[in-house]
């Protein structure tokens, strides 16, 4: 490993503005058929011990940052359940192969989370297959572009709820009964949270959701001993962008327009946030949202 993630380095020159080309996937998409294909730390994250016999399920985790985000945890220690849907099989065997190069273990279980009953399944099997639970991290996430508010069907503004805010509510009660005190929840928002894109109306406003609903949560269950924290991403390169996500005659410019960074972040980037959420570092942390996006300033 020549650099890890505590090597210091000029943050804007850490990885190259991509300019990604015009490219384009039906949802969900396989990230390693993306050019570049994103970056989820497997050269570079260096474990530390920081979740040493943890047990997380994590959603979203076969690419972009739910796949990061099992890397890391499993190099720092943690076995990981994994939830993602059945036609994202082959990046999902990429990160099961790194989970178990750390010599930890690997649980998929591919299913849609747009179900309550399987988002119940999904618990029960994750907790009974791990020998318990303690770490629950929702990532999947579901984000369709569209120009005006007359081309958002019914369906996919509903299948868009389903995914970003449903499930995430469905898995955490039913994760509740095996999380003991000391237990953390991580949930995924964004930066749409605070500043929606006009042309991502639900998908921006499951985010605020997200944020809202993991505030009130975390004062409910931080009396339980269970800490709910939030991370919110700005512009980061994954198949989300190139499975209608955003415009694609927008893509040459992703992330470099926006950020105060000049470039997008890679999925590598944002798992060191969850891991320090997951982590006992954190013990005084609870209802925060850890904003991971390139500089953006939000309220
Ligand atoms: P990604 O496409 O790699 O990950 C999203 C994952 O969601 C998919 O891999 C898939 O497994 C899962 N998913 C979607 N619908 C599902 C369903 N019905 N059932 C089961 N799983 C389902 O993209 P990503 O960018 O890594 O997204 C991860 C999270 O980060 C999302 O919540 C997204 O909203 C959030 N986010 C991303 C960005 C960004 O710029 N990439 C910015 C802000 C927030
Ligand atoms: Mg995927």
């Amino acid at each position: 490993m020549t650099r890890d993630q505590y090597t210091f380095h000029d943050p804007r020159t850490l990885y190259p503005n991509i300019s990604p080309e015009v490219q384009q996937q039906p949802e969900p998409g396989l990230q390693s058929r993306m050019t570049p294909v994103p970056d989820l730390g497997e050269d570079t994250y260096r474990g530390t011990g920081r979740l040493t016999g943890r047990r997380a399920l994590i959603t979203g985790a076969d690419s972009g940052i739910g796949a990061a985000v099992a890397i890391a945890y499993a190099r720092e220690g943690a076995d990981i359940a994994l939830s993602y849907l059945p036609e994202e099989q082959e990046d999902a065997d990429h990160v099961v192969a790194q989970i178990e190069a750390a010599g930890r273990r690997a649980v998929t279980i591919p299913g849609d989370i747009t179900s309550a009953s399987f988002c119940r399944e999904l618990v029960a099997t994750a907790a009974e297959e791990l020998g318990g639970l303690d770490t629950v991290v929702n990532v999947a996430g579901k984000q369709v572009w569209h120009e005006k508010i007359e081309d958002i069907d019914d369906e996919d503004f509903a299948a868009t709820f389903a995914t970003n805010i449903f499930a995430p509510f469905w898995i955490v009660k039913a994760a509740l009964p095996h999380l003991a005190p000391g237990s953390t929840i991580i949930n995924t928002a964004s930066l749409e949270a605070y500043k929606p894109a006009p042309d991502r109306l639900d998908y921006a406003t499951t985010k605020g959701a997200i944020n809202n609903f993991s505030k009130g949560l975390a004062q409910q269950l931080i009396t339980r001993g269970i800490r709910v924290n939030v991370v919110a991403p700005g512009p980061t390169w994954s198949v989300l962008q190139v499975t209608g996500g955003v415009d694609p005659e927008s893509l040459p410019e992703f992330g470099s327009s926006e950020t105060p960074l000049g470039r997008a972040g890679q999925p590598a980037e944002l798992a060191p946030a969850y891991v320090f959420l997951a982590s006992a570092e954190s013990s005084f942390v609870a209802g925060e949202t850890l904003n991971v996006n390139g500089g953006m300033v939000t309220p």
